[in-house]
């Protein structure tokens, strides 16, 4: 019997959360994750360890990131839970390691490498920790197959994906079946930024972070509000990153744009749209979290921390309980998450 198959499926692991937040955007990377660029064309992450809790992630032969244990044990998260109020994590994979961009057969073994690390990471604590997994987006039925995987086999709560893959846009229709496969099995789809694949420009003046993580979201979010790609999957559940980036802020613009296009029929506007999606708290701002409960919708902003990175907001949902939300953010996570 695999570790997987003795845990209770997700709706019941839920409904029997204890008292706290729920923190949709944490990440966890295997100390351990088999090197795919050793058997597999493509540029693919190497993980060392140089200590028992310590590890380095590489990333086109560069050193990408320092990273310890609370990104491999679920002893090291439950404490860090416990002393901040978290009753839940989703933890998802580290993003510069989704490898959207490289070639297929590597990718589809790193994203089932992954999720086979997430599965047992989440199964430590079955109670407290859930997942989003990985998926070969590059390869849309590949990636619609591994998310069924995840949702069916292993109780993950839904994927993670990049904003494109490779050349291609989330509007590109090569992904409906993907989504509707997320749709049909009930899976949330988390999109976050990746900064590999971010702008020369805004790197040489240093924004990277601040500026075009936000921006790289936005764009991809502005084509999905502004393609009918909500209408042709209407039940498709997705979650922004990052409070959406910089899309609440230019959601009037682009329903301008799409009137003097000549769109006017209201419920296709962007604005009309983007009610259809979901952001995380990330923000670091109450104004920003405001204007995107406004644009989103109060009851489609859930916590995300970007725990155990040095981007985290700490303590966790401290922009939530300054903007007074007073648990409204564990209640509209539970609502996307097990929509019953
Ligand atoms: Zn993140």
């Amino acid at each position: 019997m695999s570790v997987a198959s003795r845990t209770a499926p997700l709706a019941s692991r839920l409904a029997a959360l204890p008292p706290g937040q729920v923190d949709l955007h944490t990440h966890a990377i295997d100390p351990d994750l088999p090197d795919i660029g050793q058997q597999h064309e493509g540029a693919f992450p190497v993980v060392r360890r140089t200590a028992p809790d310590r590890a380095q992630i590489f990333m086109d032969g560069r050193l990408y990131r320092e990273v310890d244990d609370r990104c491999w044990s679920a002893e090291a998260r439950v404490k860090d839970m416990d002393a901040e109020g978290v009753a839940a994590q989703i933890v998802s994979a580290t993003p510069i390691t989704l490898c959207h961009g490289e070639p297929v057969d590597g990718a589809r073994a790193l994203a089932a490498a992954q999720n086979d690390f997430l599965s047992q990471l989440t199964a430590e604590a079955p109670d407290r920790l859930f997942a989003f997994g990985c998926v070969p987006l590059q390869d849309p039925q590949a990636a619609a197959r591994e998310l069924r995987r995840c949702v069916r086999d292993l109780g993950f709560a839904g994927v993670e994906i990049g904003t494109r893959a490779g050349d291609l846009e989330l509007t590109d229709p090569a992904f409906i079946p993907f989504f509707r496969a997320a749709e049909n099995v009930g899976a949330v789809v988390f999109v976050h930024p990746v900064d590999r694949t971010l702008d020369p420009r805004l790197a040489r003046l240093k924004v990277g972070f601040g500026l075009d993580m936000s921006a790289e979201t936005a764009a991809a979010a502005a084509g999905i509000v502004t393609s009918d790609l909500l209408e042709e999957v209407p039940g498709l559940r997705m979650l922004l990153a990052h409070g959406g980036g910089t899309l609440p802020s230019a959601l009037a613009r682009l329903a301008k744009g799409q009137r003097m296009a000549g769109d006017t029929d209201p419920e296709r506007l962007a604005t009309a749209r983007a009610r259809q999606l979901w952001c995380d708290s990330l923000t670091y701002d109450v104004p920003a979290l405001r204007l995107a409960a406004e644009r989103f919708g109060p009851g489609h902003v859930v916590l995300g921390t970007d725990y155990p990175f040095d981007a985290r907001e700490q303590p966790a949902g401290a922009v939530l309980r300054e903007a007074r939300d007073k648990g409204a953010a564990r209640a509209n996570a539970l609502g996307l998450l097990n929509p019953g």
